[in-house]
């Protein structure tokens, strides 16, 4: 299959959105990362983005809608809280799980009797779900496995020959993918997945803000995860990544007694300074990190690296988010020192 590349100017978003209608799949820019779009109520075109990807079909996808007053048309109830933290959160990087209805068939939910809803905020993915007129399941236009992607180039080259088009919308906002939770109680929510709406943020809205234990420690043997996407390897580049804990004098020594060919460090912009060794830095606070972490692990494939040793990011506001990708990306190893 030809795959096209479309500018986002309206006539090629019409184009996109006829895609869509037709049951076809394309690569489109979101405020999170780039998503593979397809009509989420059409199961042969849900089926073409889990084959496209290479996807577990027990890890379901999120809906996307243009306005959250849409998401009744697709659950069953919807609690009080969830229309709060809709007003305050909404269009933005925040996926509900809500009870589905049956418009959304079960291949969609991955066999699940829930759904995840969200109103992304940025304009091309906006205007296409309002020109299809159709909800969107959009996970990560990336092979399934490998890190999610923040620029159009990234998914041509996951996806080239594998969807009908990628619409390029520079790159994205956030970097990493939306802050998914499930409701627990009148006024009290569990985070699924960290994301850039924050535990922080959600407690402004929420009393309770429970952060589920798989966010940062690896499922035992027989747990059952309550987010599908949590029992499988993410993120990960070829490159072996191993995150270290510690202050950047014991890194530094940490990983000059590890050194050799094709090692890198992925490092924050203030160590460069003191830094001997072979490096890549991902910014200077979390905000920049969730931004770059993705590209840069992408950069570091290209580059060549074999082992990649890495300063462990802070573990609140939107850094908790860029430890949980790093910590999937290495399969849990973790260096304190
Ligand atoms: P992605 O499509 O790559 O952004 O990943 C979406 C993730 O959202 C999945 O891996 C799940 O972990 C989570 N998710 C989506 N829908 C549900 C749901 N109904 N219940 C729990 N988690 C969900
Ligand atoms: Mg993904």
């Amino acid at each position: 299959m030809d795959t096209v590349l479309l500018s986002d100017s309206i006539i090629e978003l019409e184009k996109a959105a006829e895609f869509i209608r037709d049951g076809e799949i394309v690569g489109i820019p979101t405020e999170t990362v780039y998503g593979l779009g397809a009509d989420a109520s059409n199961e042969d075109a849900v089926r073409k983005v889990f084959e496209a990807k290479g996807r577990p079909a027990d890890n379901p996808l999120i809906v996307h809608l243009a306005d959250f007053s849409q998401a009744k048309d697709f659950t069953t109830s919807i609690p009080d809280i969830a229309y709060k933290l809709a007003d305050r959160f909404c269009p933005g990087p925040l996926t509900m799980v809500l009870p589905k209805n049956d418009r959304i068939p079960m291949i969609t939910s991955g066999g699940l009797d829930t759904v995840g809803i969200r109103v992304p905020s940025h304009p091309v993915m906006h205007r296409i779900i309002e020109l299809s007129g159709r909800p969107i399941a959009a996970p990560s236009a990336n092979t399934s496995g490998y890190p999610s992607p923040t620029s159009a180039e990234h998914v041509m080259r996951d996806m080239k020959g594998k969807i009908a088009a990628v619409v390029d919308g520079g790159c994205s906002e956030f970097g990493v993918e939306s802050t998914v939770i499930a409701i627990e109680g009148e006024n009290s929510v569990r985070i699924l997945r960290p994301g850039c709406i924050t535990a922080e943020m959600l407690k402004e809205v929420c009393s309770e803000v429970i952060i589920d234990h798989a966010i940062l420690h690896e499922l035992e043997a027989g747990q059952k995860a309550a987010s599908p996407g949590m029992k499988y390897k993410h993120y990960s580049p070829k490159a072996d990544i191993i995150m270290v804990e510690g202050e950047l004098d014991n890194f530094i020594s940490y990983v000059g007694s590890h050194y050799g060919d094709n090692v890198y460090s992925l490092i924050f912009d203030d160590d460069k300074e003191k830094f001997p060794y072979r490096y890549m830095t991902y910014g200077k606070n979390s905000s920049e990190q969730a931004h770059l972490i993705f590209q840069r692990l992408r950069e570091l494939d290209d580059a060549g690296a074999h082992r990649v040793y890495v300063r462990a990011p802070e573990t609140r506001g939107v850094g908790l988010a860029v430890y949980n990708r790093l910590i999937r990306a290495a399969g849990f190893e973790v260096i304190r020192i």
